[in-house]
Parts: C-alpha cells; sequence; structure tokens
C-alpha cells in the first residue's frame, strides 16, 4: 500500500483519491471523473427505489 501525496499541496491523499486537505481544490470531486461518478453511484444507491 502506497500513500499517495497530493501534487498541488504535498498533503496525504485519501484512499477515494481526494486529498484530505479541506483548503485544497483537490479535497472535492471533480465533475466528470470517476472519482464524481463512484461518489454519485453511492448516492443514487441511497436513494429508496422509484421506478415510476
Ligand atoms: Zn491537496
Amino acid at each position: 500500500m502506497q500513500n499517495k501525496r497530493c501534487f498541488l499541496c504535498g498533503h496525504k491523499m485519501a484512499e477515494n483519491g481526494l486529498c484530505t486537505n479541506a483548503g485544497c481544490v483537490r479535497s472535492t470531486p471533480v465533475p466528470g471523473t470517476a472519482v464524481a461518478e463512484a461518489l454519485a453511484e453511492e448516492k443514487e444507491a441511497e436513494k429508496p427505489a422509484n421506478t415510476d
């Protein structure tokens, strides 16, 4: 297991690929990236089924 570091601020990266520095732009997922899509899928799964 390797500890990745943010190339912007040098802070440690979380397992989901986001920077753990809340003040860094990379601490939030960028729309269109695999990370953002994965988070969106998680939210989708939490919704109650509504197939109407
Ligand atoms: Zn960072």
